[in-house]
């Protein structure tokens, strides 16, 4: 019974926001604990019956107000040390060099989801990377969606090779991951405790500075999108860094400054990073 209500709460507080970013190891050990039988036809969209009965539940309670008082010890702590993660898809680039020079004066470190086939084309922004301390995270070898999200083996096999291309520049096994498009609709419970099995930690996003959307977005659309919704206490930012990128990189001093000036401090994501993983459809 008392698991019963463990994995309830630890359910419901997928669909709160902000307690990924709380969420501990032992909690993610456990969603994977039971043995999910997966199906190897299974595409990623697929929905799953039971995720459907928890947002149900949870409804539920959150009309009922008790989700509040369940999931306290779950949310965020107050006056809790501000933190944000900058991270930059999509590289390596010429333009990642840029953007490490901006990062480099103001002596802040950053995580950069890289593409397996941009890696390939510039190893040495890799190296220029970690000699500066940034971290690097896997983000496909393709980036072609139809191809990655397939089945579960492709978008595996997608981040594996992208791993063995750093680790033979680095001699460091990367595992952080993010998903392309990020993991809404495309992960779910079997996908997730799959990727498990391969120590993969997920981190999708809570802020979008919106400059792979559209490449009409001008660099004032791009720094208002980098720095609202700023209260949050914990802050995984997306951008990128594609040869494309130049608007990012023009307002990534006013982005860095908005949030020194807030009191943040600047940290990588790494493998101790609680994951920050959107809500499974
Ligand atoms: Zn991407």
């Amino acid at each position: 019974m008392l698991l019963f209500i463990f994995y309830l709460i630890f359910y419901i507080s997928l669909y709160t926001k902000e307690v990924y970013l709380s969420r501990t190891n032992s909690e993610v050990i456990s969603l994977c604990k039971t043995d999910y039988k997966i199906n190897s036809e299974n595409k990623i969209n697929d929905y799953i019956e039971d995720d459907v009965y928890i947002k149900y539940i949870y409804d539920k309670l959150k009309s009922s107000k008790q989700t509040n008082s369940q999931n306290t010890n779950l949310k965020p702590k107050k006056n809790r040390e501000k933190i944000i993660y900058l991270t930059f898809d999509d590289g390596p680039s010429k333009l990642t060099l840029d953007v490490l020079k901006v990062l480099n004066q103001y002596d802040i470190k950053a995580t950069f989801f890289v593409v397996g086939n941009n890696v390939k084309v510039y190893p040495e922004v890799i190296v220029k990377l970690k000699e500066h301390g940034h971290a690097i995270g896997l983000h496909s070898y393709t980036h072609n969606y139809k191809h990655i999200y397939a089945n579960y083996q492709n978008f595996i096999d997608e981040m594996i090779a992208t791993q063995t291309l750093i680790y033979n520049i680095t001699q460091e096994k990367v595992d952080i991951i993010r998903f392309p498009g990020g993991s809404y609709k495309r992960l779910n419970k079997d996908f997730y405790c799959e990727l498990k099995k391969y120590n993969f930690k997920i981190y999708d996003w809570n802020i979008s500075s919106q400059d792979g959307i559209s490449s009409q977005s001008d660099e004032d659309t791009i720094l208002k999108s980098a720095t609202e919704n700023s209260s949050r206490s914990n802050i995984i930012l997306l951008m990128h860094c594609r040869e494309t990128d130049k608007k990012t990189l023009h307002v990534l001093p006013k982005i860095i400054e908005f949030y020194k000036s807030k009191g943040y401090k600047f940290e990588t994501i790494n493998q101790s990073t609680p994951e920050y993983i959107f809500p499974f459809k």
